[in-house]
């Protein structure tokens, strides 16, 4: 499998098993959030493995665990750049940790139909949309 045009298996991949199972349509919804963005956009965060998720206190359901969820390290107004781009590009769920350190600041984006549960790290501000 190769690497998106701006991100690579490497970096979504689960980084206790190493597995990488990113569903495609979100990640091609990602891609154009980034050609939007035009900067580079530094992961945290993609897909998990159930049991690394479960080790790390992901919440049970965490769209991490499905592929459909990234975590952004991005801080102060390039945030409300990213948080914008993402509601126009339809990111259905949005969780914004935006305190401690500015290099540890992140928003959580996610894609789903039905969000059940508020991301279990983020400040839970969920756009349900369609
Ligand atoms: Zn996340």
């Amino acid at each position: 499998m190769s690497d998106w045009e701006h991100f690579t298996r490497d970096e979504m991949k689960c980084k206790g098993t190493d597995e990488c199972r990113m569903d495609e349509k979100f990640m091609a919804r990602l891609e154009r959030l980034r050609s939007d963005y035009g900067r580079p956009m530094v992961v945290s965060s993609g897909y998990r493995d159930i049991s690394y998720n479960t080790t790390i206190g992901g919440s049970p359901n965490s769209a991490h665990t499905q592929g459909k969820a990234v975590d952004i390290l991005v801080a102060g107004h390039d945030a409300f750049r990213v948080l914008r781009l993402a509601i126009i590009h339809g990111f259905t769920g949005i969780g914004v940790s935006q305190r401690g350190m500015y290099e540890r600041r992140f928003l959580h984006l996610i894609r789903q139909k039905i969000q059940t549960r508020v991301p279990a790290h983020g400040y839970g501000v969920i756009n349900d949309g369609p």
